[in-house]
């Protein structure tokens, strides 16, 4: 991100009359900042294409392995038994065995499969208690390995390289959960709205973005070099060599970095202000806590269901929450109970067309009225996780009090479940609300005593009070988190929870917009809840409206 909008935004003016091949704009840029870098176009014509030779295998299988070392490193520095399970990770016997089977012709998650049911029987096999009883170790470390399996930039970014600019008519989120986003330098696309989904995750990784280019896009040809200035809507097709000399400088100033808050920050009165970041991966977590964020404010978990062919098990979410309260380093996490439907469609759950999906059977009205099995699997892994560290549970789209009833019961249900198993959770795991709907908003009266907390989500807020869809380009300009309207609501929801004493967050963009920091502060908002990119810039704000108001 540039570090002097104000001299890149001179810069930038004066660029779009300079003799570059093309310049496109659009009305519409997100995460702001700069990218340089070649195209790669995105089609969906690289689906099944993928190759599958030993050495594909191989390699794919040896890359997982890799990155589960990493992970589980991490993991071990303050928890034996994940010592023991790095142990096992690194003994020859276990990578030899994978690779034996895919030199026999099997695809790496094959062979994992293989390899998982021949340790296990040789473990069972053992006259000795302690080794059995690790077995469910052994089966955590082959369902991180095959987790990791995914992370590889094959299939459909088969060619992706590292600082790409990934260019695309339409993406949906579960493709682009897909990668690992790091590696790309920008993104731009022919579709979606400023709030989209895409949006939020390319923010979260300071990722420029430019979206809305319409046909405009498919000017762009793999390989084409490209500038994405997301802060000025614009991207610019091959560029000429002073264009590109100028980016390039502007680039190398906004790398820069501001010293890095830690902690919270108290302000004149007393209280305290704690800026979050807002996660949808593991991955996430460990950069938000190297960003010196406070805690987790949302966890989006429906990526988990976008990103994999079946709905994960309640021993697989199991694993990526407790991974994830353990990277959380003790500072609270907020998992949000995943929010399917909408512009987040889950292929395998083959839910019905509907014709308004945002005002549809989407995230609790879906798990309540046709799945709550999905539901009680999340409750109950999420619970048990929750032995791990400090863990909130949040559910999202709740429009009456009759379905936060409900989640509670099925809540209470859960716990029952597990203590009459004997397995250990959270005496008290806060369980609140996002605040992302109008009728949520004028019931807050009420929802103040059955919810433990509250966020308020302005992305969805937005576009459900002023009847605006939030993924759709064509009203963008119409779409304003900062609306009046908004901002009223938003007063009433920080006032009454405070006179109740309920701890009330936010995790929509506008905690996001530097802006509107002050505006916020002075509405009581405590707790911030932003991409992670955005942890630090926001904590800055917060100290210098602390500053100017000491003076
Ligand atoms: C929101 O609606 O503001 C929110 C944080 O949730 P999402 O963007 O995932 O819908
Ligand atoms: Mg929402």
């Amino acid at each position: 991100m540039a570090k002097n909008p104000k001299m890149q935004t001179r810069l930038s003016n004066s660029l779009t009359v300079s003799q570059n091949k093309m310049i496109l704009s659009s009305s519409s840029s997100v995460a702001k900042g700069i990218a340089i870098g070649k195209a790669f176009v995105f089609s969906r014509e690289h689906i099944g294409s993928e190759t599958k030779t030993e050495e594909d295998a191989l390699s794919m299988f040896r890359s997982s392995l890799l990155n589960s070392h990493k992970e589980i490193e991490d993991l071990a520095k303050n928890n034996s038994i994940m010592e023991a399970q790095l142990a096992f990770l690194e003994d020859d016997y276990l990578k030899d065995t994978v690779e034996e089977f895919i030199l026999d012709g099997k695809t790496a998650s094959e062979a994992l499969d293989l390899a998982l049911k021949k340790i296990e029987e040789e473990l069972l096999e053992i006259d000795d208690e302690y080794l059995r009883s690790r077995i469910q170790d052994v089966k955590d470390i082959f369902f991180r390995l095959k987790k990791n399996l995914g992370d590889s930039s094959q299939g459909l970014f088969q060619g992706l390289e590292k600082g790409d600019v990934l260019v695309a008519r339409t993406l949906f989120p579960s493709e682009l959960s897909q990668i690992d986003l790091t590696l790309l330098s920008g993104i731009v696309t022919g579709d979606g709205g400023a709030s989209s989904h895409i949006s939020i995750m390319a923010a979260g990784y300071s990722l420029p973005l430019v979206v809305a280019l319409g046909d405009k896009v498919n000017e762009i040809k793999p390989k084409d070099k490209l500038i994405v200035d997301a802060s000025m809507a614009k991207v610019y097709l091959s560029p000429d060599v002073e264009t590109l000399r100028e980016y390039e400088c502007l680039l190398k100033h906004s790398s820069c970095q501001d010293d890095i808050i830690e902690d919270s920050i108290n302000l004149p009165n007393g209280e305290k202000v704690s800026v979050f970041a807002n996660v949808a991966s593991l991955d996430d977590v460990r950069q938000a806590m190297r960003n010196g964020a406070d805690g987790i404010g949302i966890f989006r978990t429906e990526f988990l269901y976008l990103s994999s062919m079946q709905a994960p098990t309640e021993q697989e979410q199991f694993q990526i929450y407790r991974d994830a309260v353990l990277f959380s380093n003790g500072k609270p996490i907020t998992f949000r109970t995943c929010d399917i439907g909408g512009d987040k469609q889950v292929p395998f759950l083959e839910l019905k067309h509907e014709d308004n999906p945002f005002l549809g059977l989407r995230a609790i009205r879906m798990c309540l009225r046709l799945r709550p099995d999905i539901l009680r699997t999340q409750l109950r892994a999420l619970l048990r996780a929750s032995a791990y560290g400090e863990l909130r549970i949040m559910i999202p789209m709740i429009s009456s009090l009759d379905e936060m009833v409900s989640v509670k019961n099925i809540f209470n249900e859960c716990r029952e479940e597990l203590r009459s198993k004997g397995v250990s959770f959270a005496e008290h795991v806060p369980l609140g609300m996002m605040i992302e709907t109008p009728a949520s908003v004028f019931l807050i009266s009420e929802f103040v005593k059955i919810s433990d907390f509250f966020s308020i989500g302005t992305n969805d807020l937005t576009q459900y009070i002023l009847a605006v869809d939030r993924a759709n380009p064509d009203v963008a300009p119409l779409y304003k988190q900062t609306s009046e309207a908004v901002l009223s609501a938003v007063k009433m929801v920080i006032g009454v929870s405070r006179q109740n004493s309920v701890e009330c967050g936010m995790c929509g963009e506008l905690a996001a917009d530097e802006s509107m920091t002050e505006k916020l502060l002075r509405m009581g908002l405590g707790e911030f809840s932003v991409p992670v990119g955005m942890v630090q810039k926001i904590k800055h704000r917060i100290v210098d409206f602390t500053v100017n108001e000491k003076e």
